[in-house]
């Protein structure tokens, strides 16, 4: 289904800025998305996602820089002219046509007569051929949506945008549409920049995320990454529960040794976005998914080279496919760990003096002089 003359180049935004008033919406951004890619822009409401989609759509005019598609300068080209297609949360079908005249729209709009193969190859994509006939209030939210995304891709676009495009619909039908989005994404082959506030959502989807905040692009990666090695406190609470536990360098060297809850911990340096010199002050942190709880009666088989933390466990939690503990520790925080496939007999209980053990490798450090959400 990939479409031969869709090698328009990536999405380059150079120094891209908007304000309104006084107001700085999206401070001067560049940024590069790669043609083919499925780039999310991740973030809070009002972080300024939707008018950085709506400046490469056209429907918003920057404040400074420019948006290049390839090598074409389409910063003052108006929506329509630009080979970008947008695709919004409010479905915006015409009530009153069928599903198959609905997605011919395009088409026929160009004065295209000769427009079966096209519709239907469409409608086999978003997989409504046999739907073609019915309206769109016969169809469920899922649907709709995805007869809009046949609507927006009929015309070849180089790149879709899609602006919260899930919103509308149940978290289940969400989950189910974010896979046939990126089933859909896969095939056609085309960019899409996919705006959103669901941190799953945009890991689940995206080859690349960019976290925003206040604006500017705090960190841009494979999603992986962004959650592995975040490289602020913003991105670590943003995308998922985050242990961070105050610390300071005791010894400078590619492994980190650092003091912290009356112990020391080790991490990679380079997994380490704060300074990294001897007394150097830093949030060391910690995914909840990466500690291992054993009794503290079993603290000696512990294998050495283990980051170490005591503590007393205060919440003990089933919650389907793990089990989520609250740990109280010298560390200054409580401490949450998810453990999998805990037998019910082994569950830790309330009161229980624990040792939380990891692989040093996992850790990440931060900058100690930004606010923890
Ligand atoms: P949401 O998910 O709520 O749409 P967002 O991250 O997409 O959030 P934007 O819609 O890009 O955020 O808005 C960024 C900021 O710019 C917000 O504070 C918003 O109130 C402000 N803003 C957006 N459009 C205008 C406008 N036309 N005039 C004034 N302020 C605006």
């Amino acid at each position: 289904m990939t479409d031969s003359t869709n090698t328009g180049g990536d999405v380059r935004l150079s120094g891209i800025s908007k304000t309104y008033g006084s107001f700085t919406a999206v401070h001067p951004l560049d940024l590069t998305i790669p043609q083919g890619s499925f780039f999310a822009l991740l973030g809070a409401s009002g972080c300024g996602k939707t008018t950085t989609l709506r400046m490469i759509a056209g429907l918003e005019e920057p404040t400074t820089g420019t948006v290049h598609l390839g090598d074409k300068d389409v910063t003052d080209l108006p929506p329509h002219k630009r080979p970008v297609n947008t695709v919004f949360q409010s479905y915006a079908l015409f009530p009153h046509l069928n599903i198959y005249e609905n997605v011919a729209f395009g088409l026929r709009r160009r004065g295209i007569t000769s427009v079966r193969k096209q519709v239907g190859d469409m409608l086999d994509l978003v997989q409504l051929g046999e739907k073609a006939g019915h309206k769109p209030h016969q169809l469920s939210g899922g649907q709709q949506q995805r007869v809009a995304v046949a609507r927006a891709l009929i015309n070849h676009p180089q790149v879709l945008l899609l602006d919260e495009p899930l919103g509308a619909l149940d978290l289940k039908l969400r989950r189910q549409m974010q896979l046939e989005l990126k089933r859909i994404q896969t095939e056609v082959g085309i960019t899409f920049v996919h705006v959103t506030h669901d941190q799953e959502e945009a890991m689940t989807m995206a080859d690349t995320v960019a976290v925003m905040n206040g604006g500017r692009v705090e960190q841009l990666g494979a999603p992986a990454d962004l959650y592995e090695n975040p490289r602020t406190t913003f991105v670590a609470n943003f995308l998922g529960t985050s242990n961070l536990i105050e610390a300071e360098v005791l010894e400078a060297a590619s492994d980190l040794t650092v003091t912290a809850g009356g112990g020391t911990l080790r991490l990679p340096a380079d997994r380490c976005g704060a300074d990294t010199r001897t007394g150097g002050k830093l949030l060391v942190g910690i995914r909840p998914e990466k500690i291992t709880l054993a009794h503290a009666d079993d603290a000696g088989a512990i294998p050495d080279g283990r980051n170490r933390v005591t503590g007393r466990i205060v919440d003990t939690s089933f919650i389907g496919v793990s089990t989520q503990y609250v740990v109280d520790s010298p560390a200054g925080t409580a401490l949450q760990v998810y453990e999998q496939n805990v037998e019910r007999d082994s569950r830790l209980a309330p009161g229980a003096e624990v040792v939380l053990h990891w692989n040093p490798a996992h850790t990440f450090g931060l900058d100690a002089a930004q606010a923890i959400d």
